[in-house]
């Protein structure tokens, strides 16, 4: 049983694939070739957003996002503590201030009711201004954006949305990648819409902030390549990537339902199954893009316990994430200690992964819940 069965899928588009890398191998033009704006536009129109633009990696895209906004030192951005270390990562390196606000204990993503108080507690410090909220959409579920728009606009900050893993995921009838002022997403081979490689892509309606992101995306350029009019990255995404992205692209909604059946399964057989496990809630007008099915168990010690039940069992599992930002090495500069974010920390310990793709077959699901359950 494959954790994400890439192989699975290939299989159903071998040929489409082979056929659009020929394309590219024929016309030459391995950097920003039609591929490229071929694929912009077709996800620009799935995912309901004006402008997208292709970019190296999520990373990129996120630090892409922060960089059109022009967040620099003295800047504070609002982000969750219980994400990928890119999250958290882009904002320092910039050299923002990332300020952490906690989780709701369900969603696992950023607590709105938690927000307000935090930016009043940046504003009362004075040091840092308040600029960006960063949302993640963790494991495919978007963030609750209606709250955290509105006090987005009562303080006038942007909203810059991670769906690296959201890509497919919806909320209150809108997709996720179009939920904030700027929406970023990963292609990583592992994502709901993975690539074989790097790649990642920035979404928005703003037709001045695109024009700032494709300058940026190729070190700022201005009129032509040796005018460069602001400080950028050499950020594009490859041609290759995404003539194979255009091959996958026709799969994703097929793969976006039989992901909700492989999750509406999972919650049946974990519900029946009686093991001591918390399976994940998506709020009613949400829908997750299951990047990942992630259970939480009562405490460290059991969730240990049920991954040496699945590693018995042969059945591969993951944690997302087991230590939470804060505490990294590299945020100690910060100045955070262990208690500061209660329910990111405890869901850092109970929380992990179960096989998550397409193709999981139920008999294969009903393997996996009956090894939970210890049988
Ligand atoms: C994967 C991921 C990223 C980074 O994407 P890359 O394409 O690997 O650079 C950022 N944020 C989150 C939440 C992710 O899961």
């Amino acid at each position: 049983m494959q954790f994400i069965d890439l192989k699975a899928q290939q299989q159903l588009i071998r040929q489409k694939i082979e056929d659009n890398i020929k394309k590219v191998l024929d016309h030459g033009r391995y950097i920003m070739g039609p591929e490229i704006g071929e694929l912009e536009e077709k996800l620009a129109a799935y995912v309901g957003s004006k402008h997208a633009m292709g970019c190296a990696s999520g990373t990129d895209a996120l630090m892409l996002a922060l960089l059109a906004l022009e967040i620099g030192p003295g800047d504070a951005v609002f982000t969750s503590p219980f994400t990928f270390f890119a999250t958290g990562e882009v904002i320092a390196l910039l050299g923002a201030t990332p300020v952490f606000v906690d989780i709701d204990p369900v969603t696992f993503n950023l607590d709105p009711a938690l927000l307000a108080s935090a930016i009043a507690a940046v504003q009362e410090r004075g040091d840092l201004e308040p600029r960006v909220i960063m949302p993640v959409d963790l494991f495919g579920l978007p963030a609750d954006y209606d709250a955290i728009n509105r006090i987005a606009d009562e303080h006038n900050l942007a909203v810059v949305e991670d769906a690296a893993q959201a890509m497919g995921g919806e909320y209150q009838g809108k997709m996720a990648c179009a939920l904030g002022k700027l929406g970023c997403t990963s292609f990583f081979p592992a994502k709901p819409l993975g690539g074989y490689g790097d790649g990642g892509m920035v979404f928005c309606d703003d037709d001045d902030l695109d024009r700032v992101l494709r300058s940026l995306r190729v070190h700022g350029q201005g009129e032509d390549k040796y005018d460069n009019v602001r400080l950028g990255i050499n950020g594009r995404l490859d041609t290759m990537q995404a003539a194979v992205l255009l091959a996958k692209l026709e799969l994703l909604p097929g793969e976006m339902k039989a992901r909700q059946e492989v999750a509406a399964r999972y919650a049946e057989l974990i519900a029946a199954s009686g093991a001591a496990l918390t399976a994940p809630t998506v709020p009613s007008g949400y829908a997750s893009a299951w990047a990942q099915y992630s259970v939480m168990a009562e405490s460290q010690t059991a969730r240990g316990e049920f991954l040496e039940r699945l590693k018995a069992a042969g059945i591969p599992s993951a944690i997302y994430y087991p230590k939470p930002l804060h505490l990294q090495t590299a945020f100690a500069y910060l100045g955070h200690q262990a208690g500061d974010f209660p329910l990111s920390e405890s869901a850092g310990e109970r929380v992990f992964s179960l096989p998550m793709h397409p193709y999981l077959a139920a008999g294969d699901q009903e393997k996996v819940v009956a090894a939970l359950a210890g049988k």
